[in-house]
């Protein structure tokens, strides 16, 4: 017998800004293909699993220390990761570590951001940052998007100088449209943000494997304002790890350990980073054949008549259905279906994560089905 539930949300003293919002989430439902989180459909490989295994039967053994509080050897190996991979130099200063992105961006939102601050993004784009803000205090500007879900850069620019915020926040490859945004776009947007407060530049790359282009990483060099965040959740098939990590100017990682908590990362999650970064060239096969299974879904859901966004990630923007209503509508008719996606409240568009074959041939089936009905 639990304690009874005496008393709702509305009742308790919380804070005046959480009242009447809902927590954040997709809907974890019971289907056979979900296509609707942007995982990565792969489980880890077997070897890779026994190195896991291996690695953290080794930390289990210290678990009664703390950890090391400042996950140094993990920092260094995902430094060698992205001088590998990135087209840029990083040493292990250049690279801090925390559970998953979204603690990343959180812990930049509660150094940079804050109560009196604001941070913005341009919408529609991955609504997590405007939830962190909220939850760390920080004003929430939603900034401007081209009809075709590329940043116009000038208006930007203009919301940058008006609203001269603090933190400003770029994806690319954007979630849920799948933009990929240019170095140029990056680096007059920087300009802007350094004329106007001068604020934090963050350059989420969740994505980034993906994409047909060149991470924006070199960027960071000589410009000590600008931060770029990367998981593990996703080219590395490793949501459930709780893995992200960012790259900047030394000076912006003394800073987030201002609000770090200590020993935020646990020895078994060190432990299982360490394992899979060294089956990082693996797992990387795995992003090839989801490239291939993403531009075949671009692909064929054009030549079925669908309008799609152009994808740089692991996941396909497409419609165009009537509205708000007829997103929803398409999406509960694939559910029907056996097949998850996503309504991310775009009005008319719909994204569908990029799967094995066999689940992207499951989904095709189904979209073939409702165009037949829906014309
Ligand atoms: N950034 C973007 C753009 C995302 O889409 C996601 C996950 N959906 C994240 C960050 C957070 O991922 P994680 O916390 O798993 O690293």
């Amino acid at each position: 017998e639990g304690a009874e539930r005496v008393t709702g949300i509305d009742d308790l003293p919380i804070r005046e800004e959480l009242r009447g919002t809902s927590p954040y989430g997709a809907p974890q439902l019971d289907v056979d293909v979900h296509l609707n989180t942007n995982e990565n459909p792969y489980p880890l490989p077997e070897p890779l699993v026994e190195r896991i295994a291996e690695r953290v039967r080794a930390a289990a053994r210290g678990l009664n220390r703390y950890p090391d509080r400042d996950a140094v050897e993990l920092r260094s190996q995902l430094a060698a990761y992205l001088s590998r991979t990135a087209g840029h130099p990083v040493t292990t200063s250049n690279v801090w570590a925390a559970n998953g992105s979204n603690e990343v961006i959180q812990q930049l939102l509660q150094t940079f951001g804050g109560p009196g601050r604001t941070a913005i993004g341009f919408e529609p784009s991955y609504s997590m940052h405007g939830l962190i803000a909220r939850g760390t205090g920080t004003g929430w500007i939603s900034g401007p998007r081209r009809e075709d879900f590329r940043i116009d850069v000038d208006a930007a620019a203009r919301a940058i100088a008006e609203h001269r915020p603090d933190v400003v926040f770029i994806t690319s490859p954007n979630n849920p449209t799948g933009t990929a945004v240019d170095a140029d776009a990056v680096l007059a947007l920087y300009e802007a943000a350094q004329a106007a407060r001068p604020s934090l530049v963050v350059v989420d790359e969740a994505y980034v494997e993906f994409s047909h282009r060149p991470s924006l990483l070199p960027l960071i060099e000589g410009r000590p304002h600008l931060v770029v965040s990367r998981t593990m959740s996703k080219a590395f098939g490793a949501a459930g790890l709780r893995l992200g990590y960012l790259a900047a100017d030394p000076a912006v990682v003394d800073a987030v350990q201002l609000v770090r908590l200590p020993y935020h990362l646990s020895a078994i999650t060190q432990a299982t980073a360490l394992a899979a970064l060294e089956h990082t060239d693996t797992l990387l096969g795995y992003v090839e054949q989801l490239k291939a299974e993403r531009d075949r879904l671009v692909t064929e859901l054009r030549d079925l008549g669908y309008e799609v966004t152009d994808s740089d990630a692991n996941f396909v923007q497409f419609g165009r259905f009537e509205g708000a209503a007829g997103s929803h509508e398409a999406w509960q008719r694939i559910l029907d279906r056996g097949i998850l996606v996503r309504d991310n409240g775009v009005p008319g568009w719909l994204r569908v994560s990029a799967g094995t074959p066999a689940e992207n041939d499951a989904f095709l089936d189904a979209v073939r089905e409702l165009k037949k009905e829906q014309s």
